[in-house]
């Protein structure tokens, strides 16, 4: 670690115990581990020495942005060095004529559409955590948001990226260019959840801001009713920018936390929102057709911000509702919502945990809030079967274990759910290319501790990373 102290100024470095506890966790914060060390750097040349220094010395390093991320991807290593790029918030260049904008990695979402909006552009894919999240983390999570649907996620707007790989080399996937020859090794990087290097500096596709958004609140007596419109929207061939589902308990919580105005006694909502103003009466119809009971559109943009604020707190809201909840994240076939929000509804009665459901009802990107006490004896336990649960269900009915929040430390045990351990064994071999150390962000994704080398199968008596500490079997 002194090795790696060295290479950066004294403000740049954390030591202190106490600071070093504040990054203790991401946005999951039920798990927790100090790291051994935490570093701030203001350069691509800072990260790669500090990467090198981790390197020679065996030394295993996570990447962290903002910590807003909800799998414990950038839990830290109790024996690492945890390397925060909050200092790495430059835009490098933006670049219409191009549809273009190269950020530092630290750089905020939302301040690549405030850089592009004066041009006439901004950047599409908009986690609800925009505000705070970084483009590096959204980068490693192959993040999403509500305007995904029509846009496509994180992967579809980065063309490049400067990554420090494991042995702190620096390298360029991709560039400006839209799709460069030779394997996809950018498309390998993004979504990789830091297990393959730390990207310095990033290279995003613009898109041009429409001339007006619709937005559309429909009430409905129930997530049935609001799932089958979804569907009918879809099916008609209409592409909104945004499909966004909340249900009762979602509705309460948000009202509870900023007064949003949504129609009483809704038994779920959807917000809908166009590009344009062409298909809206189409998709006012459609709604009525399916059971709506009210419809608000917006007047203005105070109306719009109101209507997405009720959606955008709704994680925090739930808060209000229980003082412990877990965020699940899933994904099924958008046809597949109705059954499987009936059967999460079951599930919840039949064990008197209460599940909020606030999500992504376009792409059918579910975000079950599973809600509980952690100080009644129980509960937890409860939760996380409830939740675990949920994720069968996703799996299915022909989904996925993630949807948009990553696997991380969280979800790691759940890979065997959807990939045999050969899918997993090549996923490694590929990871082992990269970083045949194993030493960017141990312990994440994989479902078990594996050396590059070894032959892919079971493993007899405790694996050598267990043994140092730097994985767990599950
Ligand atoms: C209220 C709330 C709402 C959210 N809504 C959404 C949503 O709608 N859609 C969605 O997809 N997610 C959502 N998230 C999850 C989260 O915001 C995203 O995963 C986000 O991309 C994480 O960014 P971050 O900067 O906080 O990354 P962190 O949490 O700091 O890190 C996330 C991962 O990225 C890695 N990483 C960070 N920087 C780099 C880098 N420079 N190079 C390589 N790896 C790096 C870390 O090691 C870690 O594995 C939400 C979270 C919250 C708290």
């Amino acid at each position: 670690m002194s090795a790696v102290r060295d290479l950066l100024g004294p403000d740049q470095v954390i030591t202190d115990p106490a600071r070093l506890r504040t990054y203790e966790c991401d946005g999951l914060a039920r798990h927790r581990v100090t790291p051994g060390l935490v570093v701030l750097p203001r350069t691509a040349e800072q990260v790669a020495a500090v990467v090198r220094a981790c390197a020679d010395h065996a030394t295993p390093f996570v990447a962290r942005g903002s910590g807003t991320g909800l799998s414990g991807g950038a839990l830290p290593h109790a024996d690492g060095v945890l390397i925060v790029t909050s200092q790495l918030r430059r835009i490098v260049e933006v670049a219409p004529d191009d549809e273009r904008a190269v950020v530092e990695p630290g750089v905020i979402n939302l301040h690549v559409t405030h850089a592009a909006a004066p041009h006439g552009y901004y950047y599409a894919p908009d986690p609800s955590s925009q505000l705070i999240c970084s483009i590096g983390g959204n980068v490693a999570e192959n993040s999403g948001g509500a305007h995904c649907l029509k846009y496509g996620f994180t992967t579809n707007h980065v063309t490049g990226a400067q990554v420090v790989t494991p042995d702190g080399d620096v390298v360029e996937l991709g560039g400006r260019a839209p799709d460069p020859p030779g394997y996809d090794l950018l498309g390998a990087f993004v979504g990789a959840e830091g297990t393959l290097g730390i990207t310095t500096e990033v290279t995003l596709r613009l898109t041009r801001a429409p001339e007006t958004v619709s937005t559309l609140l429909a009430a409905f007596p129930d997530t049935d009713h609001a799932g089958a419109a979804t569907s009918a929207i879809i099916a008609a061939g209409v592409v909104p920018a945004a499909v966004e589902m909340m249900d009762a308990l979602a509705i309460e919580a948000a009202e509870a936390a900023v007064g949003c105005g949504y129609p009483p006694g809704a038994g779920a909502v959807l917000i809908v929102e166009l590009d344009g103003e062409v298909e809206f009466a189409q998709v006012e119809l459609l709604c009525r057709e399916a059971g709506a009971t009210e419809i608000r559109i917006a007047a203005d943009a105070a109306e719009r911000a109101l209507i997405w604020k009720g959606r955008r707190s709704a994680f925090a809201a739930v808060g209000r509702l229980s003082p412990d909840y877990i965020v699940q994240d899933g994904v099924i076939p958008r046809t597949a919502l109705p059954a499987v929000l009936r059967r999460i509804a079951e599930l919840s009665g039949d064990s008197g945990v209460r599940v909020a459901n606030v999500f992504h009802a376009g792409d059918g990107n579910l975000h079950p809030l599973v809600l509980y006490d952690a100080s009644v004896a129980g509960q937890e336990e409860r939760a996380e079967e409830i939740s675990a649960a949920i994720l069968d269900l996703c799996v299915e009915h022909g989904g996925s274990i993630t949807g948009e929040h990553g696997v991380g430390v969280d979800k790691a045990k759940h890979m065997p759910r959807m990939f045999t351990a050969d899918d997993l064994d090549t996923m490694h071999l590929l990871r082992c290319a990269f970083d045949p150390r194993g030493l960017a962000n141990p312990g994440k994704v994989f479902p078990t501790p594996r050396l590059c080398g070894e032959v892919p199968g079971k493993h007899s008596g405790p694996h050598p990373l267990q043994e140092a500490g730097l994985a767990e079997v599950f």
